[in-house]
């Protein structure tokens, strides 16, 4: 039952928190911020060119960098910070008791760890680049989470639009 358990809640490719566990993790995550009056930031992250990959290496070297991409971010932050794939190259972080500053920091910590560590294709390297969106919590989100998945992801067009491999984050506060 531990297992299955288990299996329900993690994405299979990466390890990662699946999409709706992921959702669990942020509304539980939202209910102690309200509950105890700290801070939290959400991290959206999106791989760049990530369907140019797959088109050009094939689906496997495309699950192969998932994979190497959700490994380099787990090591690059603390157990007690939640990883979710929360959709093909989307991924997302829960940051518990951490604010803009802090979690902006983190941000380009792995922005930069990715582009450093290009993935083995037996032959060659294939350097993968990563958009950053980062938001924190906020009183006015404590009646609807959405509000805050919307503004990590409003910052992660940013970084897109901006060229890409690069962080931002949402100072506005709604
Ligand atoms: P960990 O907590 O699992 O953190 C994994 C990696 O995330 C760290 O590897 C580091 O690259 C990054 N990281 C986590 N928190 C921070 C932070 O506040 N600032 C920065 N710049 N990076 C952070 P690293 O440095 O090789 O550390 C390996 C492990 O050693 C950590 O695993 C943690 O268990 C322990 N550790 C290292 N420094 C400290 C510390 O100052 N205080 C505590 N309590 N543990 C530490
Ligand atoms: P720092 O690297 O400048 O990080 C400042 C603060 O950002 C940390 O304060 C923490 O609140 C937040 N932070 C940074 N990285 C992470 C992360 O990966 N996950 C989370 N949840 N929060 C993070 P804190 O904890 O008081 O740590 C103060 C300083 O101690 C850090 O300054 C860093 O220099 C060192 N440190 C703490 N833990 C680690 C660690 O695991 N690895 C390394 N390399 N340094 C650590």
């Amino acid at each position: 039952a531990e297992q299955l358990d288990h299996q329900a809640r993690t994405d299979a490719l990466t390890g990662c928190a699946n999409r709706r566990h992921f959702l669990e993790l942020l509304q539980a995550e939202h209910l102690r911020t309200i509950r105890y009056q700290r801070a939290f930031c959400l991290v959206s992250l999106d791989l760049d060119y990530f369907k140019s990959i797959n088109d050009r290496y094939g689906h496997l070297v495309g699950d192969k960098a998932l994979c190497h991409f959700a490994s380099v971010v787990r090591k690059t932050i603390r157990p007690s910070d939640h990883l979710g794939r929360v959709g093909g190259e989307e991924f997302a972080i829960i940051l518990p008791e951490t604010t803009l500053a802090s979690a902006t920091a983190i941000a380009e910590r792995i922005r930069k760890e990715v582009e450093l560590a290009p993935i083995s294709l037996g032959d060659s390297l294939l350097t993968m680049t990563v958009s950053i969106g980062v938001a924190e919590w906020t009183p006015p989100d404590a009646n609807n989470v959405e509000k805050l998945v919307v503004r990590a992801d409003t910052a992660l067009y940013k970084a897109k639009s901006d060229g890409r491999n690069n962080v931002k984050a949402c100072d506005s506060p709604n």
